[in-house]
């Protein structure tokens, strides 16, 4: 619904306007890497369809909302992407991996950690999503964005270790279902379309990424605990 209605606002306008798609369209790949014309392999009835599906379908608005009523779109395939100002509970691995190293207790790693991903730094992000909306001849079709250097989780943990010597060490979790097993953009599109490509590994964008958290973690321990007022609690 709110895709429609910013498209429909769009359309009354005038305006270009930007889908924030995902990999998630991709579900569980069997392809590797996975390029635009790629269909995917999505569970309908999983715990992340509503996600996939949710935004599989927004993608479907775009394009028939560009057929049908000519409207400015333009469609970015999001891959995994972090950096400063992530919120450090929202539950991805990055996040999860860096708190729990920075207060010495063990990273949850699930499964057998062999899953991969490939994580796109966030200023990388933002230049590709900048070049596709300034981007003239792109039109609606999808592009992905994202960095392919591809790490298993194990890898990740090794790197987040390594950074941070007063970890707590890790330990093997349940693996949540249709967690997809690997993931990797083919972005041979992006680079002909916009001259983009990232700057930024991984292991130089966690640099600032660690640092973050760690003042993020000491600020919070002076913060007053959240529900707290000025003269009691509330
Ligand atoms: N993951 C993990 N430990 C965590 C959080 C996530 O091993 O504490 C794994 C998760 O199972 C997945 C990968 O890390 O295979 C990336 O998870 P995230 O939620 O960051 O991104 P997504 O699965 O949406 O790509």
């Amino acid at each position: 619904m709110g895709a429609l209605n910013l498209l429909e606002l769009a359309a009354r306008k005038g305006a270009r306007v930007l889908q924030s798609s995902t990999s998630e369209v991709y579900g569980d790949p069997d392809v590797s890497p996975q390029n635009e014309d790629y269909r995917g392999l999505v569970n309908t009835m999983g715990p992340r369809s509503c996600y996939d599906e949710g935004k599989r379908a927004a993608e479907t608005l775009f394009h028939d909302m560009h057929e049908t009523r000519g409207v400015d779109v333009r469609v970015a395939r999001i891959f995994n992407t972090y950096g400063p100002r992530m919120d450090p509970e929202d539950g991805r691995v990055i996040s999860n991996f860096i708190v729990q190293a920075l207060k010495g207790e063990p990273m949850t790693i699930y499964g057998t950690g062999e899953q991969t991903r490939s994580f796109c730094y966030v200023d990388d992000m933002l230049d590709g999503l900048m070049a596709l909306m300034e981007c003239e001849t792109c039109g609606a079709m999808p592009v992905n964005l994202g960095n392919p250097g591809e790490f298993t989780m194990n890898e990740l943990a090794d790197l987040v270790q390594k950074m941070i010597p007063t970890h707590g060490g890790s330990v093997y979790c349940d693996l949540p279902k249709d967690d997809p097993r690997q993931r990797r953009p083919d972005i041979t599109r992006a680079k002909g379309l916009l001259n983009w490509a990232p700057k930024v590994t991984l292991r130089v964008g966690l640099v600032p990424t660690v640092a973050y958290f760690s003042k993020e973690l000491e600020l919070s321990q002076v913060r007053p605990a959240t529900g707290m007022v000025e003269g009691g609690a509330a």
